[in-house]
């Protein structure tokens, strides 16, 4: 039995919301002592790199992981990767437990003819280019294209279009890369097609995120009425909420006509890519016609195509697999039983159930992950944080604390003017001249 007095030491592998909740819940009890091991120099994954960057309201979630970082019991450590810095079986052997809140970081592919032609971009690089990733900083996509395709119907599909469609004045409160506004304000793209392999019913975007497309200045949310399910009062009223609002949304964006003058955002339903067209460049998209039978997505044998120059697979995406860890790969994340993967090796958010869910779906998997961390783990002589500042020291690396990641916040603040909440560095020196002053 464990003495009340004795530390337990956790690594959590991560510091996206996955990684801060689990954090926060297990700095809760002070017999916890948590080290958040980042490899990027800033905190907080997805809010910084994922969540569009003219969503500030979402990303002030921040404060709460702010005051998790700050608490006596917790380090932030960034510039450490896993698996290259140090290898998962050293930080194993290192701490008592240790968390994989590695996100799903990878895009899924689409399987289909032509996927990997030049102008196929999947979501992970477009929109962590878009948000000053370090990784997809130089993606340079080449937006000096007429028609876009956008494959998916979830809240990624409508973040990219919106962020394709609205003009510089409704980005100017965001924090869009610099470079990425420049690209995305001068392209002549007129028309955006957003195309479900489903129907208006089934679609996965949210009421909010489909409101939104109905609201741009410069473009135009079009549906064919044909494509919309003609429902009875008494079946509207046991849809569940949400997707009533999408249907309704939906609907009335079906008086709306295309304008040469606007972008022109397509949603086009029942309709499955099958393949990418063109010769090394993509030139276009055959679709089949689909139907929905029992709420399976079956093939018509009807076929039509999209003339576009660029494809943007917003299908989801999946975990990194890790050498030795167990990976489902058809479901795209680690193998766990209630987020425990083996003796100290536990998993939470998207690494533990796919890309599902909200920010806020991560906080009940984080208590439940330090709950059973609290019932599973015995005290037994682990070198813990001091062990892995020992090993940091002997390779010659000095990880990056949280109030050196104060330092690189302020000066990105510092770097924008009002609205625009902040610039986002991505280049390693711009993060490290900021530590240095
Ligand atoms: P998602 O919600 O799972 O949507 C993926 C879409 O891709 C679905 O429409 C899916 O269709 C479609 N799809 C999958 N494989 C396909 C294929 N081979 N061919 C054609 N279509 C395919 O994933 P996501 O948009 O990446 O979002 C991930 C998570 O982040 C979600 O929980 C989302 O709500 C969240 N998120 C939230 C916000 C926000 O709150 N503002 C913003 C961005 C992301 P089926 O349904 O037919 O499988």
């Amino acid at each position: 039995m464990r003495k009340p007095q004795e530390q337990i030491e956790v690594a959590i592998i991560g510091s996206g919301p996955a990684g801060y909740y689990t954090a926060e819940a297990l700095a809760k009890n002070l017999n916890f002592k948590v080290d958040i091991i980042e490899k990027l120099p800033t905190p907080y994954g997805l809010i910084r790199g994922g969540v569009a960057p003219d969503h500030q309201s979402i990303k002030e979630v921040c404060r709460r992981y702010e005051k998790t970082s700050l608490l006596d019991n917790v380090r932030f450590l960034g510039g450490i990767e896993v698996g290259n810095t140090v290898s998962l079986q050293e930080i194993r052997e290192l701490y008592h437990a240790v968390v994989l809140a590695v996100g799903a970081p990878i895009d899924r592919e689409l399987g289909i003819p032509g996927q990997n032609k030049k102008g196929v971009i999947g979501s992970a690089a477009f929109v962590g280019w878009y948000n000053s990733h370090p990784k997809f900083s130089n993606l340079q996509p080449s937006l000096d294209v007429k028609s876009i395709a956008i494959i998916g119907n979830g809240n990624v599909a409508v973040d990219v279009a919106r962020v394709l469609a609205k003009t510089p004045a409704e980005m100017i409160e965001s924090d869009l890369a610099p470079y990425a506004a420049e690209t995305i304000h001068k392209s002549p793209v007129i028309d955006i097609w957003i195309v479900g392999r489903r129907g208006p019913l089934e679609a996965k975007f949210t009421p909010k995120e489909i409101g939104e497309l109905g609201r741009l200045t410069n473009a135009i949310a079009l549906v064919n009425d044909k494509q919309i399910p003609k429902l009875t009062i008494a079946e509207r009223k046991v849809l569940e909420p949400a997707v009533r609002k999408n249907l309704e949304l939906l609907e009335s964006f079906t008086p709306h006509l295309p304008k040469s003058d606007r972008k022109n955002l397509h949603l086009e339903f029942y309709a499955a890519p099958v393949e990418i067209l063109g010769k090394d460049r993509v030139e276009g998209i055959r679709f089949e016609r689909t139907k929905l039978v029992n709420n399976a997505c079956i093939g018509t044998g009807e076929y039509f195509e999209v003339s576009c120059q660029i494809v943007f697979p917003c299908i989801g995406y999946k975990s990194q697999p890790m050498d030795g860890i167990p990976f489902d790969e058809k479901k795209g994340h680690f193998i766990n039983s209630e987020g425990v993967i083996d003796e100290n090796l536990y998993v939470t958010g998207w690494a533990r159930r796919g890309p599902t869910g909200t920010i806020g779906t991560n906080r009940s998997d984080g208590q439940e992950v330090a709950d059973k961390i609290y019932k599973l783990t015995k005290a037994s002589g682990r070198a813990g944080a001091a062990g892995l500042d020992a090993l940091l020291k002997k390779r010659g690396v000095v990880p990056i604390t949280f109030s050196d990641w104060k330092k690189i916040e302020a000066a990105e603040q510092k770097a924008a003017v009002s609205p625009c909440p902040r610039v986002k560095f991505y280049h390693m020196e711009d993060f490290f001249r900021a530590v240095q002053k």
